[in-house]
């Protein structure tokens, strides 16, 4: 996944081979309709915020490999996606 809130659904997944362990789960809740957060909505809940993601909305940009080239039908809109996905 190139977004932390992808990655945090993802690992929310119960497995078979992960029997009587916690369940992952994403800190907080979906903010209100009425108060969405400045910059990205998911600020609030993601566990890789900076002070960029307070101020700015991440745009919605192409997803790359790790050398660079062009993962087809893959976008993320976070600032740190290449982080999310190779870190
Ligand atoms: S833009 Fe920032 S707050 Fe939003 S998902 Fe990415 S790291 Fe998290």
């Amino acid at each position: 996944p190139a977004h932390p809130y992808t990655k945090g659904l993802l690992n929310s997944i119960p497995r078979l081979d992960q029997k009587g362990q916690s369940l992952y789960a994403i800190q907080g809740l979906p903010p209100s309709l009425l108060r969405i957060p400045s910059g990205c909505a998911f600020n609030p809940r993601c566990d890789r915020v900076q002070d960029v993601c307070h101020t700015e909305l991440p745009r919605l940009v192409p997803v790359l490999d790790a050398e660079g080239a062009d993962l087809p039908g893959r976008r993320s809109a976070c600032h740190f996606w290449k982080e999310t996905l190779h870190g």
